[in-house]
């Protein structure tokens, strides 16, 4: 059996690193904050913003949430997050996502200021990419990243495949891995034959949200599995990928949950402690 990749110990070392970060800046008497915009009761959403304040919390980051009804207009949004790109007390913003559907998310999440940017959504953070600057990168691209790199993956000459093409996931993440010289192939809902391209792959992600999306046939042997996908099966919370059938083929495997999950949640400190750093560093 492949080695299940449980994250525990690369999301401690990293909430460690944040917190040296996040000294440096209370010795200077500054406390970072970062607030959070929350429109309509989402379930799943509820649950990640529960998640991002019990790690505040543990760092002494000032946590601020905004909620707003599901019928609150797209410009009371806009407003809001410019009253917070001009709040001295808070470094960093983050939209929770989804919004409603009548929103436009491009235009929300361009508004935060790429300076307070915590999610590395806005199109200034996401171009810099491009440019193989890596400054405030998304949460979850990131913490597969910082994942795979602690099992001391070679990236460099590797075919990687990467399910998903959002900006949350897919399209940072393919950057990052294209940075480290690896070859990227991007899949979506839209692939006419899903399984030719992971079964290429020595590197292969997956973030749908589809049980059994992926299973053993359609995986290389030794190949790095990471499923960042999310979603419930039979009350239970479930990757995309056929753990069983894939754990004898794969040299490495993350759980769902205990993966990708607490690297998220680690690199969003992260960007909150980096963030303030910047700010206090003029
Ligand atoms: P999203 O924008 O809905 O992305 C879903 C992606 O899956 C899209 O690229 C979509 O392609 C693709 N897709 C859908 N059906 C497919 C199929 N049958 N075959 C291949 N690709 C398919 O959502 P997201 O925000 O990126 O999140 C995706 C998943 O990752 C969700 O399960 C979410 O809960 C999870 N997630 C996890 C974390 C974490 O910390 N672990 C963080 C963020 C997201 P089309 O656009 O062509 O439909």
């Amino acid at each position: 059996m492949g080695t299940v990749l449980i994250s525990k110990k690369t999301a401690a070392n990293l909430f460690k690193e944040s917190n040296t970060l996040l000294e440096e800046l209370r010795s200077k008497g500054v406390k970072p904050g970062l607030a959070v915009i929350l429109v309509g009761n989402n379930p799943a959403s509820e649950l990640y913003i529960k998640k991002k304040k019990i790690a505040c919390d543990e760092l002494s980051i000032t946590f601020e949430l905004l909620r707003f009804d599901e019928k609150v207009s797209q410009e009371k949004i806009l407003q809001t997050i410019d009253k917070l790109n001009n709040k001295e007390t808070i470094n960093a913003i983050l939209v929770q996502l989804p919004l409603p559907k009548n929103f436009d998310t491009p235009k929300i999440l361009n508004t935060i200021s790429p300076l307070k940017d915590v999610d590395g959504f806005t199109a200034f953070n996401l171009g810099l990419l491009n440019y193989e600057k890596e400054e405030i990168v998304s949460c979850t691209a990131q913490g597969i990243v910082r994942l795979l790199e602690s099992t001391g993956t070679v990236i460099e000459g590797s075919n990687a495949c990467i399910v998903n093409h959002s900006i949350v996931v897919g399209r940072p993440l393919s950057q990052l891995l294209l940075n480290r010289g690896a070859t990227v192939t991007i899949c979506h809902s839209k692939t006419t034959d899903l399984a030719m391209h992971t079964k290429n792959a020595d590197i292969l992600i997956t973030a749908v949200g589809k049980p059994k999306l992926i299973n053993g046939t359609m995986v290389k042997s030794g190949a790095i599995v990471i499923d960042a996908g999310i979603a419930k099966e039979n009350g239970k919370t479930v990757g995309d990928v056929d753990f069983e059938s894939v754990k004898d083929i794969a040299s490495y495997i993350t759980p769902v949950p205990g993966g990708i999950g607490p690297m998220t949640i680690a690199c969003l400190v992260f960007n909150v402690a980096k963030l303030a750093m910047l700010h206090n560093s003029a």
